[in-house]
């Protein structure tokens, strides 16, 4: 019986079509040597033009495979090497970074060890344990989380246990039976756009999203806040949630938490908080106030794969109560799923008959775990859990904290250094990670189009990347600094190459 069991796994070799065993060792190595040559980022825009590699990588349906090593080549000559900037810590623009170590390799452990979040691993309990630490990291312990995709679905999974509270308080199950009265869900006009497609895929609508107006900061302002509910009330149209930001995307700000949140608190209305960005602000002690108001939230969302350095793909949504988004995301019973991992029915029919030793011994498929496929979207999904866990293992609580620390006086000397630059000005304070501002002098025609040009000619340098965004309606210069491999260096450097291509602009001007 050996003999023919090791004929077989022989005759298994020759095949191309069952997968390859053993060589996990040698290829890792390979790709990650050249991941390390990567995150160097010495090189260009890419190290090959992009015809180059295009040339490359364009080629049509191959019928017969080139096998395993020669796809570890590609991946290593063709692909990686022409990946993208937003690892490299001159990249400052939007709110994603590249992953930390030790997040890649939980993120690829995952990925082979446990490639579902269900069942009773060391993954799926994993999954729990880390919502928790984060739970605590961000005093919201009493809150329970289900990891997602990103902050869009983090949204929408709030958003969706949102809409189940306000219907079922008028006895309605807008998960089962569909919505069928107008409603609203109140969020400052800086809110990010996910807050929209929420209320479009959850059937209340995209317009049902009534956006309330902000101060110069960026913040909400809680008399239009008023005035929004108050007039829908007499309208008769149910409010859903009142969503505040924690950290906007476009300047950092964070909205009236605690006044906010009384005022949802005293109308009975969800409270929902967009954290996706800036919830791990509150390890700054600086700034911890502006944070007060979280007791009050019926949910919050943080994006670990923004500034704790995860992979991209994992984000939490926290909630009250999960029953609500059990209720509001769970699928009818399938019976291929019904059953197929529930040792604890099992016993419960005929404890007595069975006594064999191995009913005892307990195994991974006896149970589901959690069932965190009911509180959200996603039935197959990666472990996330294990990623955040490893961070966090690496460099804990304390170590989070001198990350967000330093990105925020990063964002903080950038704006004292504007103030004092004759040709640099603030047009908005930071309060987290972001500081928007501009280059002036008074030879300039049209502020917004210069800076644009200041701005691609920055970018296509290669070295500091900020992106662009608009403050009270001017063009703003918009780093944010989230990478956990940015150094003050690269602040000085994005500083000194802008004053340097705004000088040589405005002498390209006068010729
Ligand atoms: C980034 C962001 C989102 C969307 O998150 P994704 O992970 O990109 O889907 C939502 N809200 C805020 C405030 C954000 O900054």
């Amino acid at each position: 019986m050996v003999e023919s069991f090791a004929r077989k796994s022989d005759e298994r070799k020759m095949k191309t079509d069952i997968a390859e065993t053993g060589h996990l060792r040698s290829l890792l190595s390979k790709v990650g040597e050249s991941l390390d040559q990567f995150v160097k980022f010495e090189h260009p825009d890419a190290f090959q033009t992009k015809q180059q590699w295009l040339n490359k990588l364009d080629i049509s349906l191959p019928q017969k495979g080139i096998g395993l090593e020669a796809v570890t080549e590609e991946l290593c000559m063709s692909v990686i090497p022409n990946g993208s900037p937003v690892g490299n810590p001159g990249f400052s623009s939007f709110i994603t970074t590249g992953a930390t170590t030790a997040s890649t390799l939980a993120t690829t452990a995952a990925s082979i060890a446990s490639p579902q979040r269900y069942l009773g691993t060391a993954f799926n309990f994993l999954e729990e344990l880390s919502l928790q630490w984060m739970a605590e990291m961000f005093d919201i312990a009493h809150m329970k989380g289900v990891y997602s995709s990103g902050g869009s679905v983090a949204n929408l999974i709030a958003l969706g246990g949102a809409r189940q509270y306000a219907f079922e308080k008028v006895g309605c199950d807008p998960a089962a039976d569909g919505v069928d009265r107008a409603s609203s869900i109140y969020a400052s006009k800086e809110c990010h756009h996910t807050i929209q497609r929420s209320g479009g895929v959850l059937g209340i609508g995209r317009r049902a999203i009534k956006p309330i107006e902000c101060d110069q900061q960026g913040r909400m302002k809680i008399d239009a806040l008023l005035a929004a509910i108050e007039k829908d009330q007499q309208a008769g149209i149910l409010p859903i949630a009142i969503v505040a930001n924690a950290g906007t995307t476009n300047t950092g700000a964070i909205d009236p938490l605690l006044e906010i949140g009384k005022i949802a608190n005293d109308k009975g209305i969800w409270f929902h908080v967009d954290g996706a960005y800036g919830l791990p602000g509150i390890l700054d002690e600086r700034i911890k106030s502006l944070y007060q108001g979280l007791q009050y939230a019926d949910s919050v969302i943080v994006d670990p794969h923004k500034w704790l350095g995860a992979s991209v793909g994992v984000a939490a949504t926290f909630v009250r109560d999960r029953d609500y988004l059990l209720r509001a995301f769970t699928q009818e019973p399938a019976d291929y799923l019904e059953g197929s991992a529930s040792q604890s029915e099992i016993d419960q029919l005929g404890a007595d008959q069975i006594d064999t030793p191995s009913a005892k011994i307990e195994h991974s498929l006896d149970d589901f775990g959690i069932p965190y496929f009911d509180y959200g979207v996603e039935l197959s999904a990666p472990c996330r859990g294990v990623v955040v866990w490893a961070m966090l293992k690496e460099i804990g609580v304390e170590g989070m904290r001198a990350r967000v620390i330093r990105h925020n006086d990063m964002a903080q000397y950038i704006s004292d250094f504007a103030h004092q630059h004759p040709n640099l000005e603030v047009l908005s304070e930071p309060t987290l990670s972001i500081c928007c501002f501009r280059y002036i002098d008074s030879s300039i025609k049209g502020l917004d189009l210069f800076n644009q040009r200041l701005h691609r000619r920055l970018v296509r340098e290669n070295q500091f990347m900020p992106s662009t965004t608009k403050v009270n309606g001017k063009l703003a210069l918009r780093p944010c600094f989230v990478g956990a491999r940015h150094e003050q260096f690269q602040v000085d450097g994005l500083l000194e190459s802008i004053i340097k291509i705004g000088s040589e602009l405005i002498q390209e001007m006068k010729h």
